[in-house]
């Protein structure tokens, strides 16, 4: 059983309090790792180290920060296998999914962001008797804070960009999926990226990430979680005037009117839902369809659903895993107990799931199908985060972009139709940050990533990410 480690001035140490938390394989409900739960005084460490190493790795050109995230970039992909099977292990994602999507984009993540940077601008503006220039100056020591659904996909995502702008950072992975996180403190160290320039600290939220956040040395904060962890960590930054990148919940509709391609729609919302066990911020969990067709999608979509073989998560023939945790799976029961009592018709979801002997104490729970359940109750309101999706009825186009906007969040929305017009007209209404059209996740790294509503602030990805680590500073010439 391996014992995590924090990453601090380039080394691999114990906790200063010596206490671990346990790492569960939520497939096998079995611990496979202790986890350090690291206090204030790992934290003195880590900001003290990241202060030191600041101004050498500020002071390096672009390319020459480039070159590190490239190595780790090919670390990454030298070790997929072993971060598969950790990510798999960690989360009870199914592997083929931490092969082909959570570990190539950590890789991609970090070689995006090295280019990115080498191609970054800034503004001129020449007027009548002068010329203005805006400089972009790395912040100094900044934070990321990521979840546990997609655990190195979300860390690198924020890494990535504040190192190549010249930051140093302090990371803290969810202590739910912290060993990839460990893994890639040894591939930094494997790839000679300076001491101090990334450190990475493990444990809880309330502890560790708290102390993080509270500290005024901490000059910004890149933050992907939960809606109620983003509003603390809002209200600690606002007076401290930090900029703060939060990435939160989201209650994603999807349209489908009767002119989509429907064999299309059902596989494109049966992947929607249904991804990583619907534990995806983007995926969809209320689904709106056009009354005409109503009938005809819900029996294809609930066949499809039946269909979906879940288990031991290692095996390429399912194509779902096990929840993340015991709690998790609880929560997710609780909100399908919820539905029943709010009215809702299940329509999938109840049968046995056979499980293997490795497996038979695992947190796996079918996908649920609900329908019948009015727009406003919690079902249709809350985020679940679980394999639970909705299907409810419109019968206009006015209709459904109201259903749809009626939700406290704002973070993505798919549209199924072939009418281009219909398309781009709602694409201008639904209150999303992210709108996808006859396709889910179909992800491009220069777009602006993020939700609007109670999904968050900010936006991640590109020239956003890249604007949000540098600080702007106009110089202006008197010609
Ligand atoms: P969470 O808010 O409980 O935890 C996220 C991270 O914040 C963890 O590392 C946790 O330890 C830390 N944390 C918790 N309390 C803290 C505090 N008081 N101060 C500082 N840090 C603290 O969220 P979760 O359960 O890990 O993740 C699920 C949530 O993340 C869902 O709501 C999901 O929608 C959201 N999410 C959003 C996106 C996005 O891009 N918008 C992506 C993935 C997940």
């Amino acid at each position: 059983m391996e014992i995590l480690a924090n990453y601090i001035n380039g080394e691999l140490i114990p906790p200063h309090s010596s206490n671990y938390l346990d790492d569960i394989n939520p497939a096998i409900a079995e611990k496979f790792a202790e986890i350090p739960l690291s206090d204030e005084e790992d934290l003195r460490l880590a900001i003290a180290s990241a202060e030191k190493a600041f101004p050498a790795w500020s002071g390096l050109s672009a390319k020459e920060r480039a070159d590190y995230l490239m190595k780790i970039s090919n670390l990454i992909k030298d070790n997929l296998e072993e971060l598969a099977v950790a990510e798999s292990t960690d989360t009870g994602k199914p592997l083929q999914l931490a092969k082909t999507v959570d570990i190539p984009r950590a890789a991609s993540n970090m070689e995006f962001f090295a280019h990115a940077f080498t191609q970054f601008s800034s503004e001129s503006h020449a007027g009548k008797d002068s010329i203005n220039y805006t400089l972009r100056k790395p912040l100094g020591v900044v934070a990321c804070i990521s979840p546990w659904n997609l655990p190195l996909y979300l860390f690198t995502w924020k890494i990535a960009p504040a190192l190549a702008a010249g930051n140093c950072v302090i990371a803290k992975p969810s202590e739910i999926t912290p060993y990839t996180a460990y893994l890639f403190s040894k591939i930094c160290m494997e790839a000679g990226l300076p001491n101090g320039v990334l450190n990475i600290l493990h444990g809880t939220g309330p502890e560790i990430g708290n102390a993080i956040v509270q500290n005024k040395k901490i000059k910004a904060i890149s933050f992907t979680g939960g809606t109620a962890t983003g509003r603390k960590i809002a209200e600690i930054s606002a007076p401290l005037f930090r900029k703060v990148s939060l990435e939160l919940g989201g209650k994603n509709p999807a349209l489908v009117f009767a002119d989509c391609d429907l064999e299309k729609t059902v596989d494109g919302l049966v992947r929607a839902s249904f991804t990583n066990q619907g534990e995806i911020c983007l995926c969809a969990s209320r689904i709106y369809i056009e009354e005409s067709i109503y009938e005809d999608f819900k029996n294809r979509f609930v066949e499809k659903v039946k269909a979906l073989k879940v288990g031991n998560p290692s095996k390429q023939a399912n194509n779902m895993g096990a929840l993340v945790s015991a709690q998790h799976l609880e929560k997710v029961k609780s909100y399908i107990d919820l539905a029943k009592k709010e009215g809702g018709n299940l329509l999938c979801g109840d049968e046995d799931i056979e499980l293997d002997e490795e497996t038979k104490n695992g947190y796996f729970l079918r996908p649920h199908v609900f329908e019948n359940l009015p727009n406003q109750c919690s079902t249709n309101q809350e985020e679940i985060f679980g394999p639970v999706v909705s299907l409810n009825v419109f019968n206009d186009e006015k209709e459904a972009i109201a259903l749809a906007n009626e939700s406290e969040y704002g973070l993505a929305s798919t549209i199924w139709t072939n009418d281009l017009s219909r398309a781009h007209r709602i694409g201008n209404q639904i209150e999303t940050g992210i709108v996808w059209i006859n396709c889910w996740m179909n992800r491009d790294l220069r777009t602006p990533f993020g939700g609007m509503k109670n999904s968050g602030l900010g936006r991640e990805g590109g020239l956003e990410a890249l604007r949000f680590f540098t600080e702007p500073k106009n110089i202006c010439i008197q010609y």
